[in-house]
């Protein structure tokens, strides 16, 4: 049990780690690498205040320090779901569960669109963690959209269950079904099969929050980046444009300040 857990370690989620650990909380940072900001692959940043020559990547491994120097845990592995419960916030990993008494999203532009079908049989044939629940899919043919660096020890893994393995990548694709999971088309060609499985290195928000409010494809805040459920907050480019690095750590720092607020009876800023 954390106080605050935050997903995503780019600027917003690193700057709301430090800010959290200011004041006195125990945070952990779940997060795929670095590699996953869009901000690894520039080259120079030239607007980021009192760094006037920096690349990203040197930027996200200047932030992780500085996290970490303060006492947060970062956790590489990808989040696949959060949820409140009982006061708290469970956040569901591959390996573990863990809960928190408030969750800062710093996702960034994760992508808002999904496959047609696949919200619809979440739960009923559509995953998106082999680990997880690979099991109910022993003997049967399932298929792997294959959007992740891990995707393909995943699918390797449902083969060593038993699971007769499709790999796909494909450009478009709609699963079929009625109760459940029957087929998926993807690029026009009918593949038979129990269930999918969606890899990518990011779920659109309304998967990995059930229930938390859109706006414009964006995370709903109101200004002291309060979402929509209860000790749930979000930051960066999650929460809506301009895209910037500065705007996204800086809103990691109010969340911060509003968690902290939340977890210690204030009710937020
Ligand atoms: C090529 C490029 C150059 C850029 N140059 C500049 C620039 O010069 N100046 C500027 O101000 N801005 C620049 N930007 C924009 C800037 O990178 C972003 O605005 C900024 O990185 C947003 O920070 P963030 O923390 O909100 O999101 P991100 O930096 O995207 O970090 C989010 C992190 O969360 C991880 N994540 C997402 N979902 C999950 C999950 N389910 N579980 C675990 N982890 C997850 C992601 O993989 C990623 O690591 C540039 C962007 C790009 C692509």
């Amino acid at each position: 049990m954390y106080d605050i857990i935050v997903v995503g370690g780019g600027p917003a989620g690193l700057s709301a780690a430090i800010t959290a650990r200011q004041r006195g909380k125990s945070v952990a940072v779940v997060t795929n690498d670095a590699s996953g900001s869009g901000l690894y692959r520039a080259g120079q940043v030239r607007n980021y205040p009192g760094l006037p020559d920096i690349s990203g990547a040197d930027l996200l491994d200047k932030l992780r320090e500085h996290a970490e120097s303060m006492g947060a845990s970062v956790i590489n592995e990808r989040v696949l779901a959060i949820a409140p419960a009982d006061g708290a916030v469970g956040v569901s990993r591959a390996t573990d569960v863990s809960r928190a008494a408030a969750v800062i999203l710093a996702i960034g532009a994760a992508q808002s669109s999904v496959f047609p079908g696949e919200a619809e049989f979440l739960g009923r044939g559509v995953s998106y963690c082999a680990t997880c629940d690979g099991m109910f899919f022993r003997g049967k043919r399932v298929c792997v959209v294959m959007r992740a660096p891990d995707a393909e020890s995943e699918a390797e893994y449902l083969e060593s269950i038993g699971c007769e393995v499709v790999r796909l990548s494909p450009r478009d694709m709609t699963i079929n079904g009625a109760r459940t999971v029957e087929s998926v088309t993807a690029d026009g060609e009918t593949v038979r099969c129990a269930g999918v499985f969606i890899l990518r290195r990011t779920i659109a928000p309304a998967s990995l929050a059930a229930g938390v409010e859109l706006r414009g494809g964006h995370i709903g805040t109101d200004e002291a980046m309060r979402a929509s459920l209860p000790g749930v907050f979000a930051a960066g480019d999650c929460a809506g444009p301009p895209y910037q690095i500065a705007k996204a750590a800086g809103q990691g720092q109010i969340a911060a300040l509003s968690a902290a607020g939340y977890i210690d009876g204030g009710g937020g800023l």
